[in-house]
C-alpha cells in the first residue's frame, strides 16, 4: 500500500480501478490476453505497425522535400524498422508464447534492444540509436493506446481517473457518472481544473507531484479529495475505513440538501444571503436545490468548452434565460462578461503567439477590449435576458479605473442600439465589477463611485498579490487566503463598498471554505457567492456565529504576522464554534 499527498480541491472519498491517462514516457503495465485472443492481439499490432510506418513514410517525405534527403534519412529507418521481419517476429513470439498485450510486447523489446545497445558502449552513434528506439516506441504505443483521451470518450464503468494534469475543458466533459473521482500530478487549489471538479462534485486531489510510473491502469486506488490523499493498491483495513468515510459523506450531503430551506442566518439574526457560482447553465439547479438566494457567479466563458469557434448572441442569450428560469423570480443572477485566457479556453481568441505569462497577459475584459465584436455579442445577450429577470452584470480582471470606463461606456452603447432597435431590456440593471487585481482593490475607493457592487475574486487576488500562480504545486505554500496582505486588501475593499452603500460578496474559493466565515463576516462581509457543493457547510457555520463573536475573531486574527498563524488561529476558532469539524476536512 502506498499512500501519498497532495493538495485537497474537491471533498469526498472515491474508489476504484484506476485509469491512468498520459501513458507516454510512462511504463507500461505487464497484462495478458486471454488465450483465445491472441490472435486478435497480433492483428491489432500488425495494424499500429502498419500504421506507423505508413507516418513515419510521410514524414519522410515532408523532411526531404524542406530540409533535404539527409534528414528524411532517419524517417525512412524508421520506416523499414516498422516493417523489420526479425522485429515483427520477436514481437509476435511475446504475444504468442506469453500471451502479453501489443502494448507491453513492444515496450518489453524496444527496453531489451536498448539494453543491448547500451551494452555495446556509450558512443554518440549508439546512444542515437537507443533514443530513435524511444521514439519508435512511442509512435506504436500512439497507435495502439489512441489519442490520450480516447478512453475517456467511451467509459463503460467507473474509474478514477489519473493524470499529469487535466484542462479545464477536459475536466468540464468528464462523464460524470463514471468518473468517481481523479487525482493529478500538478495544479493547484484554485486552477479552473480544480473550480470544474468541486462544482461536478467529483473528489479531486491536485498536485501531488510524480506518482504516474508507480501505478497501472486498472489496479483499486483511493482519493481521499477532503484530506489531500491518493492511495495505490489499499489493504483491507484501509479499503473498509475509506468505504465508511465514503458512505457517511454521502449520507451527510442527503441531510445537508433536507435543510436548504433553513434561512442563513446569525444566531443574533444577521440575515446572509449565500448565492451560487456557476459555469454550466444547468449547474443552476444544483444552486435551486442547495437553497441558493440567486447566482452570484456565472462564468460565461464555460461556454467555449469544446468548441473552436464563438457561441453565437442566440447561444449566450438561451444560455441565460435557463439560468434565469431555473432561478425564477426574486433571485438574481450575475452574468459575468468572459474570463477567457490564462488557464481556460483561449483556443479562439488567444493571441497568435503564445504569451510568456498568460495569466499576466490578454486575458479577461483586456481581451475583450481588444474584441469589441466580440464583447457587444455578448452584451447585447446579457441586456436582452435582463429583460426576463433580476440580472446583474459583472466585469472580470479590471485593474484600472479607464479600463471600467471603457466597459461602462460599451455597455451604454449598446443600451442605445437596442433602444433604437425597440429591443426590450432593463435600462437600471445593476452593474458590478470583480476586484481581484491588487491595483483594483486599492482603488476600491474610487471603483466603488462607478458601480453598483463588488465581488472579491480572491483565486486570483491571492495568485496576483503574493505573486504565486494559483496553477502550480510548487508555490502553493505561497498561495493562501490567510495571508495578512491578502487579508488587508479583502477588509479594505469590503470597507470602501460599505461606505458607499455598495453591495459586496467574494466569490473566490476562499468564500466557500467555512474556516474564513466568521473571518469575513466579522470584516463586514453580508453576503457569499460559492460552488453549490460547499454551501450547506457555510450556511451551517453562518447559523452557529454571533456577530459579536464574529468581529472578535476578525479583530484577533488581523493582528498575526503570517499566514500560517492565521490559519491556526482560525482553525482554533472553527473548533470552538463546531467541535465536530475536524480542522478544515470535509463538513
Ligand atoms: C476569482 O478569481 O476569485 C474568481 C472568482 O474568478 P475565476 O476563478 O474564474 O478566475
Ligand atoms: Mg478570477
Amino acid at each position: 500500500m502506498q499512500n501519498i499527498r497532495g493538495i485537497p480541491v474537491s471533498a469526498g472519498v472515491a474508489i476504484g480501478p484506476a485509469l491512468v491517462l498520459d501513458v507516454d514516457g510512462i511504463r507500461v503495465p505487464q497484462r495478458r490476453v486471454a488465450p483465445n485472443q491472441v490472435e486478435a492481439e497480433i492483428a491489432r499490432l500488425h495494424g499500429a505497425l502498419s500504421a506507423a510506418a505508413f507516418e513515419a513514410n510521410q514524414i519522410q517525405r515532408d523532411i526531404t522535400q524542406k530540409i533535404g534527403a539527409k534528414y528524411g534519412a532517419v524517417f525512412a529507418a524508421h520506416a523499414v524498422l516498422f516493417e523489420d521481419p526479425a522485429f515483427l517476429s520477436e514481437l509476435d513470439g511475446l504475444i504468442r508464447m506469453q500471451r502479453f498485450t501489443a502494448e507491453y510486447a513492444v515496450s518489453k523489446a524496444v527496453s531489451e534492444f536498448v539494453k543491448t545497445i547500451e551494452s555495446l558502449g556509450e558512443t554518440s552513434f549508439l546512444a542515437f540509436r537507443s533514443a530513435d528506439f524511444f521514439d519508435i516506441e512511442r509512435r506504436i504505443l500512439k497507435y495502439l493506446l489512441g489519442d490520450r483521451n480516447e478512453p475517456l470518450k467511451n467509459l463503460r464503468e467507473p474509474v478514477i481517473v489519473l493524470a499529469r494534469d487535466l484542462t479545464p475543458s477536459e475536466t468540464a466533459t468528464l462523464d460524470r457518472n463514471n468518473v468517481f473521482g481523479f487525482a493529478t500530478e500538478h495544479g493547484g487549489k484554485t486552477s479552473h481544473t480544480a473550480i470544474m471538479a468541486n462544482a461536478m462534485e467529483i473528489p479531486a486531489v491536485v498536485g501531488i507531484g510524480p506518482f504516474l510510473s508507480e501505478v497501472s491502469t486498472g489496479e483499486t486506488v483511493i482519493v481521499d479529495g477532503s484530506e489531500g490523499i491518493l492511495i495505490f493498491d489499499p489493504d483491507e483495513a484501509t479499503l473498509a475505513k475509506y468505504r465508511r468515510l465514503r458512505d457517511a459523506a454521502i449520507t451527510r450531503s442527503g441531510f445537508w440538501i433536507n435543510q436548504r430551506n433553513f434561512p442563513s442566518v446569525t444566531k443574533d439574526g444577521t440575515v446572509i444571503p449565500i448565492m451560487g457560482n456557476i459555469e454550466f447553465p444547468d449547474e443552476a439547479t444544483a444552486c435551486s436545490a442547495r437553497g441558493a438566494e440567486g447566482v452570484g457567479l456565472y462564468r460565461t466563458e464555460f461556454l467555449y468548452v469544446g468548441r473552436n469557434s464563438d457561441p453565437s448572441e442566440e447561444e449566450h442569450f438561451r444560455s441565460y434565460l435557463r439560468v434565469i428560469r431555473e432561478m425564477g423570480e426574486g433571485r438574481p443572477v450575475v452574468i459575468r462578461t468572459l474570463d477567457l485566457g490564462a488557464d481556460k479556453f483561449v483556443s479562439v481568441h488567444g493571441p497568435k503567439e503564445p504569451e510568456k505569462n498568460p495569466s499576466m497577459g490578454l486575458r479577461s475584459v483586456r481581451l475583450c477590449l481588444r474584441d469589441i465584436p466580440l464583447f457587444r455579442t455578448q452584451l447585447r445577450a446579457i441586456l436582452r435576458a435582463s429583460a426576463f429577470g433580476d440580472v446583474r452584470i459583472m466585469f472580470p480582471m479590471i485593474s484600472t479605473l479607464p479600463e471600467l470606463r471603457k466597459c461602462l461606456f460599451l455597455l451604454r452603447e449598446v443600451m442605445e442600439d437596442l433602444r433604437e432597435e425597440q429591443v426590450k431590456f432593463n435600462p437600471n440593471l445593476p452593474i458590478g465589477t470583480m476586484i481581484e487585481v491588487p491595483s483594483a482593490a486599492v482603488m476600491a475607493e474610487e471603483f466603488a463611485r462607478e458601480v453598483d457592487f463588488f465581488s472579491i475574486g480572491t483565486n486570483d487576488l491571492i495568485q496576483y498579490t503574493l505573486a504565486a500562480d494559483r496553477t502550480n504545486e510548487h508555490v502553493a505554500d505561497l498561495y493562501s487566503p490567510a495571508d495578512p496582505a491578502v487579508l488587508r486588501l479583502i477588509k479594505f475593499v469590503i470597507e470602501a463598498a460599505n461606505r458607499h452603500g455598495k453591495g459586496v460578496n467574494v466569490c473566490g474559493e476562499m468564500s466557500g471554505d467555512p474556516l474564513f466565515t466568521p473571518l469575513l463576516i466579522g470584516l463586514g462581509l453580508r453576503q457569499f457567492s460559492l460552488a453549490p457543493n460547499n454551501l450547506p457547510a457555510v450556511k451551517a457555520m453562518i447559523r452557529r456565529l454571533d456577530l459579536a463573536d464574529a468581529e472578535r475573531i476578525a479583530r484577533e486574527a488581523m493582528v498575526f504576522e503570517s499566514a500560517r498563524d492565521v490559519q491556526h488561529y482560525l482553525l482554533r476558532q472553527r473548533l470552538k464554534l463546531d467541535p465536530e469539524a475536524a480542522g478544515g476536512g470535509e463538513e
